[in-house]
């Protein structure tokens, strides 16, 4: 696993939980040799994961949407940073460089860029791991809405079966590369 797609809020998060374990993320990437690559931003969980990995000496590519680049303020100091014209071609060329993908907590922007790349795993475009890091259990009642759509006969049981998740980076990280 070279380079890890890394989705994320672009808020704080109410407790400090979720800043420092997108940190330790971060780090982690950075000191196991693992590119991230995410969406350009200053802001948010999304500055912690790529400010932790840059701090450790790990490389960073940024994606960052003309439209986005002033309201979320593009980090400086990438490795790469690409200006994209609009989310689409964003969400393509993060898919394209990553190995694997890692939403961290966030909002619906987070959710959105996850569900794509979970969706195309179901449907055989790819067969990279899709991975939930669930800090603070954000994600549990996520996976209870799967088993609601499992027993109400929406999604299939191997599907959800195609989630990866831990609420510890390193672990997460472990699974990954065994994926
Ligand atoms: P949020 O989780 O809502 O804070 O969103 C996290 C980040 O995801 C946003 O700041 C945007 O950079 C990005 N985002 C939001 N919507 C989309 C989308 N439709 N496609 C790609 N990226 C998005």
């Amino acid at each position: 696993m070279k380079t890890i797609a890394v989705y994320c809020g672009s808020s704080e998060g109410h407790d400090p939980i979720y800043m420092e374990e997108a940190r330790k993320l971060g780090k982690h990437l950075a000191e196991n040799g693992i590119k991230l690559v995410y969406g350009g931003a200053t802001v948010g969980c999304m500055g912690a994961v790529a400010d932790a990995a840059i701090d450790a000496g790990g490389e960073v590519i940024g994606v960052m949407p003309e439209k986005l680049a002033s309201l979320e303020i593009t980090h400086e100091n990438l490795t790469e940073l690409h200006v994209v014209k609009d989310m689409h071609e964003r969400k393509a060329l993060m898919a394209q460089y990553a190995d694997g993908f890692i939403a961290l907590p966030g909002g619906a922007g987070t959710l959105e860029e996850w569900f794509e790349v979970f969706t195309w795993a179901q449907i055989g475009y790819h067969d990279k791991p899709c991975a939930l890091l669930n800090i603070n259990d954000y994600y549990t009642p996520l996976v209870s809405l799967f088993d609601h759509m499992i027993e109400q006969g929406f999604v299939k049981k191997e599907y959800k079966d195609l989630i990866v998740m831990e609420k510890d980076a390193a672990n997460l990280l472990r699974k990954l590369q065994n994926y």
